[in-house]
């Protein structure tokens, strides 16, 4: 029993090492990717619920390594949080977009991570890039998540209103998966409310679930919060979520997300009538 006992542990202990080994040469790999260019944005449609036409666009990170192949979000975005590349990577993301996104006539969505949000040059490295690209910030809208406003929620509430004293939106990312209730909704001083994927996936099946986001959209209409629907697939899905009153929508039914020459050429291409 005690050897076996020493052998699980030092087990343990290798694949911990192992595992702290890959993350760090991940990290590695990260850090020159962004020296190099090599993280890509593309966009994913926002469209209003009743004429599906594009309002918004959301700026999604994307990296394919040249020895590991495509390495998705879920991996690199909490590596480069804890190595606190996240900053460099948001506003690399930033200034991508607004280049990319400045000529079509839609908005843009980018996400902001809770390490961003802690960082007191926030609102400037926004507003250089802002600069810089000539993209307005009236265009500009923020996707946050709780984990920014739980910590310290008056740091929060300062930050929220410096980026909407200069123009900028933000929006509630992932909501119903954590812990934000309605009380966050008046609290803090919020321009749009995402409900998560995992609502829109079980609408359809769930009564329950149905009866929880029809009540969180009339909440939002309420607030006169506007509410976007992610991860919609189907149309039974985005008929039952128009119904309860939800004005957008985002998924692979309207638009999975591509780079920007892709996008531009479905959907803004100025080819003469
Ligand atoms: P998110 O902000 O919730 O982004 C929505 C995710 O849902 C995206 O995954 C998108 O591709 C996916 N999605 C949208 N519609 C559908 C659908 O109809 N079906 C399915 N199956 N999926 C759909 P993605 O691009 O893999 O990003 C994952 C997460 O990584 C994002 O979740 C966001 O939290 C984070 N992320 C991505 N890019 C950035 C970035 O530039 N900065 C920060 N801080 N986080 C980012
Ligand atoms: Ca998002
Ligand atoms: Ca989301
Ligand atoms: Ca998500």
């Amino acid at each position: 029993a005690k050897s076996s006992g020493k052998g699980r542990a030092h087990w343990y202990s290798n694949a911990m090492d192992e595992g702290r080994t890959l993350r760090s040469e991940i990290e590695a790999e990260l850090r020159q990717a962004l020296r190099q260019g090599d993280i890509k944005v593309a966009y994913q449609p926002i469209v209003r619920s009743d004429s599906h036409a594009i309002i918004c666009v959301e700026a999604l990170a994307r990296w394919t390594s040249p020895t590991r192949g495509v390495i998705g979000p879920d991996v690199f975005i909490p590596i480069a949080e804890q190595s606190g590349l996240i900053i460099e990577l948001g506003q690399h993301v930033l200034r991508e977009a607004c280049l990319a996104v400045k000529d079509w006539n839609i908005d843009l969505a980018v996400n902001i991570s809770p390490i961003q949000f802690r960082h007191p040059g926030l609102v400037a490295d926004i507003l250089f890039v802002l600069k810089e690209t000539g993209f307005s910030a009236s265009r500009l809208e923020l996707e946050i998540t709780e984990g920014s406003l739980i910590e310290n929620s008056a740091v929060a509430q300062s930050m929220i209103s410096a980026l909407r004293e200069e123009g900028i939106r933000i929006s509630l990312d992932d909501f119903g998966t954590g812990y934000a209730s309605i009380g966050y909704l008046r609290k803090f001083q919020l321009d749009k409310i995402k409900i998560d994927k995992s609502f829109t996936d079980r609408i359809e099946r769930d009564r329950e679930t149905a009866m929880i986001t029809t009540a969180i959209i009339a909440l939002g209409s309420a607030l006169n919060l506007p509410i976007t629907a992610e991860g919609v697939e189907t149309a039974d899905q985005a008929a039952m979520l128009r119904i309860a009153g939800c004005r957008q929508f985002q998924g692979w039914l309207f638009g999975k997300p591509l780079f920007a020459d892709a996008l531009e050429a479905a959907f803004f291409s100025k080819t003469a009538a």
